[in-house]
């Protein structure tokens, strides 16, 4: 069983190559949920969602958030009753989110979230890395933001001094998931709000310990592809690189991966971990998301 740990942008585009190659049935997804919140009404799990429609091959890519083609007549209609959304939701996408919010009247997050992904027809186990519902802040120059209102609101422009984020519990299956994999695949993610919050859960580091863990950096040079990744490396004292990211995966990493475009830190990472795999990770199209996936998992599938 091949196990990823996932945000909403990167991760699911190799998701894209990943699924490809390996038996979906074999796939298990875990799903940052530090994010989550009530908007507009309904419970928002955004990088949930976009994990579920990249598996069901529904998603947008041109934002990695949302239904491809989707509408927008509630979003409309709600800015005209001077109910202005924060969030930009299709109605297809809002339906999924009024269908999560009902089932977890009288189930949990990760059991919705189970009930979703067979009604969308994907085998592969998608698991809410928690069923609790956590806090996160960013501390700016301009006072203490929630996250969406940091990144739609003020367009990551503010300067950012900190992060925080409550301590939650992993929802179940998440500890026993990881030790039961052949290998473990930290996709391309934000480091600090997507995947940090999943390897911070009571548990997940000694079962990452005990497993074969390949991670594929976010970072080109000294940038993210894209979001405010480097940003928050910056304010949380990371060097915002590859070597910054291996750092801090350092404990439980086997392998890393990188761009081409930064051979030259092949040797400071030979320092902290056994294996550096160096190719072209810009995935814009499928071949590359196949090509990444295979080499990730040579040996492994
Ligand atoms: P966000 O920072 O809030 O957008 O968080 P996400 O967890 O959605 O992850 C976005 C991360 O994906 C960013 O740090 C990007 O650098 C990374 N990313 C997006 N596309 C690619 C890509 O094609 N290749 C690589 N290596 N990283 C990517």
């Amino acid at each position: 069983m091949i196990t990823v740990l996932s945000g909403g942008t990167g991760t699911p585009k190799l998701l894209q190559g990943i699924k490809e190659i390996v038996d979906t049935k074999d796939l298990s997804i875990i799903v940052n949920t530090v994010e989550n919140n009530y908007f507009s009404g309904v419970y928002i799990s955004a990088d949930v969602d976009t994990v579920l429609y990249t598996m069901a091959d529904m998603i947008n890519e041109e934002f990695w958030y949302g239904v491809r083609n989707d509408t927008f007549i509630t979003h409309e209609r709600l800015a005209e009753l001077s109910c202005p959304e924060l969030l930009r939701i299709g109605d297809i996408d809002r339906a999924t989110k009024i269908q999560k919010t009902l089932l977890m009247q009288n189930h949990s997050l990760a059991e919705s979230v189970d009930i979703q992904a067979n009604h969308m027809g994907i085998d592969s186990k998608i698991i809410p890395m928690s069923n609790e519902q956590s806090d996160i802040k960013i501390i700016t120059d301009i006072g203490e933001l929630e996250f969406h209102d940091f990144l739609i609101k003020h367009q990551c422009e503010p300067e950012v001094k900190d992060v925080v984020f409550s301590n939650v519990s992993p929802a179940p299956g998440v500890i026993d998931t990881i030790k039961n994999s052949d290998a473990v695949i930290i996709g391309p993610s934000n480091p600090i709000t997507s995947i940090l919050p999943i390897i911070s859960l009571e548990g997940v580091k000694d079962a990452l310990k005990d497993t074969y863990v390949v991670a594929v950096s976010p970072i080109i040079g000294n940038d993210s592809v894209s979001g405010p990744a480097s940003k928050f490396m910056n304010a949380l004292g990371i060097e915002v690189s590859s070597v910054g990211v291996a750092k801090l995966y350092e404990e439980f990493l086997d392998v890393m991966v990188i761009d081409e475009k930064d051979e030259n830190l092949k040797d400071a990472l030979g320092e902290i971990i056994n294996k550096v795999i160096i190719t072209n990770t810009i995935m814009n199209s499928s071949d590359v998301k196949i090509d990444l996936a295979k080499k990730i998992l040579d040996g492994i599938v």
